[in-house]
């Protein structure tokens, strides 16, 4: 015997609550219930940003929202005029939680713990009736005349209109593809960069303001802070390459060239600058006079690597010796030779093929009453709180689209 549900959701994750909520809060007469396979849900939202949960990005306009989608960018434009950051602020301040934005517009709950929304979440699903239903894991999904039919690991259900919100998870798209729907292949997206080098070797913790990184070889660019890690090279310069790049670097097997400026001049402006410091300071000794804003470590590490030791004086050092510290300044190439897990946030990829989906509704444009919601689709962003305002408004419109009968 199968339970019979109006609505099944099936992942209890991000998408999958905000979908619920938004459904029972609209329509108390329809049953709806989450199928969720872990023990308890919401393990993402709990580990992300750190733990504090960065909930969306302080960013108001839907075109320029858009550009930090590498995938979906073009299709998330329309959604993003329906539902956006605005109204997922709006959302949780509705509902008790009030988020703070940060310098970098990035934005949390005021009380920088995940713990609140998952909390927020929890609560407004007992309020509204949804039925979650942990240890529930999906086996199947079949399509019936009317409606749907699930296998789960305990009981089958049978509903009229059934939601995937099931992240990044292989057996659901494996499920997806034997109902007709293209996966395109998933592959790892915000990721660090490993990199053995001496010249950031022995200086981890170090920042570089703003520098450009470019793939040699390729037509990846991006501009922003740098890290030096214990492992090599991560913050968002490094995170939107891996993103923008997710599948090209993929196909490199994550081992190519990278040429970083880190003062973000050209090579001849920064010589003549450089030419301009040895006549300014030609007592002082070059590793100590750090210049272009640099951080102290970074600059002598640079310094060093252009053959100037540390008790040369700016009047000292050679039209070589210029010449080289002019390179590793704006032309410092790096060999990346694999990645590394970026721990406040990371995606997957891949996933629906977005051109079988009708961004309209979130609906399946071969399967109806089948929707899509969160990173189950060929979604994802770079790092700021992209992937969960991609997770609300699909999830958002989704409930906007459910029909009564
Ligand atoms: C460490 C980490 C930190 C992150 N931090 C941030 C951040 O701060 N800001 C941000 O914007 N993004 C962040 N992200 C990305 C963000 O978490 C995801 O984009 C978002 O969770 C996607 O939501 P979702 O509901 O689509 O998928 P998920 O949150 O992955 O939820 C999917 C749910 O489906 C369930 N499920 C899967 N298969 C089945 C099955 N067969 N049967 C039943 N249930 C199933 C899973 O158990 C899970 O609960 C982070 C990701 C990670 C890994």
């Amino acid at each position: 015997m199968s339970k019979h549900k109006d609505i099944i959701i099936i992942g209890g994750g991000a998408a999958g609550f905000f979908a619920a909520i938004n459904i029972a809060e609209q329509y108390s007469d329809l049953s709806a219930a989450i199928l969720e396979r872990g023990k308890t849900g919401l393990q993402k939202v709990k580990i992300s940003g750190g733990g504090r949960c960065n909930v969306t990005h302080a960013e108001f306009i839907p075109s320029e929202l858009v550009i930090n989608y590498p995938r979906g960018e073009k299709e998330l434009l329309g959604p993003f005029h329906s539902f956006m950051t605005g109204d997922t602020i709006t959302w949780f301040e509705e509902r008790g939680v009030e988020l703070k934005i940060e310098e970098d517009g990035r934005m949390f709950p005021v009380s920088n713990s995940s713990q609140t929304i998952i909390d927020c979440f929890l609560d407004e699903a007992k309020t509204h009736g949804v039925d979650v239903l942990y240890n529930h894991s999906v086996k199947s999904i079949d399509v019936l005349d009317n409606g749907f039919s699930i296998e789960t690991s305990q009981e089958n259900f049978q509903c009229g209109q059934l939601i995937i919100a099931t992240g990044s998870n292989t057996k659901i798209w494996k499920l997806l593809e034997d109902l007709g729907h293209t996966i395109v292949e998933p592959v790892p997206s915000l990721f660090t960069f490993d990199i053995k080098d001496e010249r950031i070797r022995n200086i981890p913790g170090v920042v570089a303001k703003d520098v450009e990184v470019k793939v040699l070889g390729t037509d990846l660019i991006s501009t922003g802070p740098l890290l030096i890690t214990h492992v090599g090279m991560s913050a968002p310069a490094i995170l939107k390459l891996s993103a923008f790049g997710a599948i090209e670097l993929s196909k490199l097997n994550y081992h190519f060239d990278i040429e970083v400026n880190f003062i973000r001049q050209d090579l001849d402006s920064c010589l003549a600058s450089l030419k301009s410091l040895k006549l300014d300071l030609a007592k002082k000794l070059v590793v100590n006079y750090t210049q272009f804003d640099l951080p102290k470590r970074l600059w002598k590490q640079l310094v060093l690597d252009a053959n100037i030791d540390e008790t040369n004086r700016w009047a000292d050092i050679t039209k070589n010796q210029i010449d080289a510290l002019s390179k590793q300044l704006t032309k410092a190439v790096f060999k990346v030779t694999g990645k590394s897990t970026f721990k406040e946030e990371f995606v997957t990829a891949g996933g629906v093929d977005l051109r079988e989906i009708n961004f309209k509704t979130f609906e399946s444009k071969l399967i109806p009453d089948l929707y899509f919601a969160g990173e189950v689709i060929n979604v994802d962003a770079v790092t700021g709180g992209f992937n969960f305002q991609n997770a609300w408004t699909s999830a958002y419109i989704v409930s906007q689209s459910i029909h009564k009968s």
